[in-house]
């Protein structure tokens, strides 16, 4: 069984004192939850005190980005090795505002998760498509071929210690949202095509969330379709209620 994965994306979004503030109250609100993975990504300059703070907890830590290079004169960067020690477990990569707003293109992506993963971290890799691709029915081929240049090269054991996220880049921050029915569908294609392209195995152990205006009125009713292992959650995750409310979601299957 893949353990549910809820992660705050906090973006540029608070301060070493405000994130401190939000994490305490997460700690909190979220005691005693184990049978879920709850992450917070921080922007860097809070990264350090968020893992003192979390030490010992319940909750772990990842990073909004990194460079794939070891080290080097590449000023504004921060490397695998920086946020592995500062105790990231997790990183996110590739997501829609590193593409569009910085360029990322997805052979960069693909050598920021070799390195990411060489160094012992777990990356959260995002996709998703643009309203235009949506509405000219080329989600799925969209998602399938951000998925397959992105893994490039990577061994089904590489393969299994990927997070997916898939963030229709309309949903996010918008307030609309995929349909659960819908995202569920995307999220299995995504689950077949690593099964095609590493093992059954491999597609059964890795967990796929959905974002996009993950909300607390409606993260049950993703959360209770069959592909769909948890959420990447942006604004809802800036407030310790609303967060922890989606950590807490109820399954409506199985309390049905
Ligand atoms: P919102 O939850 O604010 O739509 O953001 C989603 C997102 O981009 C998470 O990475």
């Amino acid at each position: 069984m893949r353990v549910p994965f809820l992660a705050g994306n906090w973006k540029m979004f608070k301060t070493v004192r405000e994130a401190l503030n939000l994490v305490e109250g997460l700690i909190n609100d979220t005691k005693g939850i184990k049978d879920r993975e709850i992450v917070v990504c921080p922007p860097f300059t809070a990264l350090h005190a968020v893992a003192k703070a979390i030490d010992g907890t319940n909750i772990r830590l990842g990073a909004q980005n990194m460079y794939f290079k070891e080290n080097g004169a590449f000023t504004g960067e921060v490397s695998p090795e920086m946020i592995k020690e500062i105790g990231c477990r997790y990183v996110i990569l590739g997501h829609s505002e590193r593409r569009n707003i910085f360029g990322e293109t997805d052979e960069l992506i693909n050598q920021k998760l070799k390195a990411a993963i060489s160094w012992g971290l777990n990356p959260i890799l995002c996709v998703g498509e643009s309203l235009q691709q949506r509405e000219n029915g080329e989600t799925q081929a969209w998602v399938g071929s951000q998925v397959k240049a992105d893994l490039e090269g990577l061994t089904p054991s590489e393969v299994e210690k990927l997070v997916i996220a898939y963030e229709p880049i309309w949903a996010i921050g918008t307030g609309k949202t995929d349909t659960p029915q819908g995202a569920n569908d995307t999220i299995s294609m995504v689950r077949n095509l690593i099964a095609e392209n590493s093992s059954y195995e491999v597609a059964q152990k890795v967990r796929i969330l959905y974002g996009g205006s993950v909300k607390p009125q409606n993260i049950d009713n993703f959360m209770a379709e069959k592909d769909i292992d948890g959420a990447l959650v942006g604004g809802a995750s800036l407030e310790v209620e609303s967060f922890a409310r989606i950590v807490k979601f109820e399954s409506v299957v199985a309390a049905s």
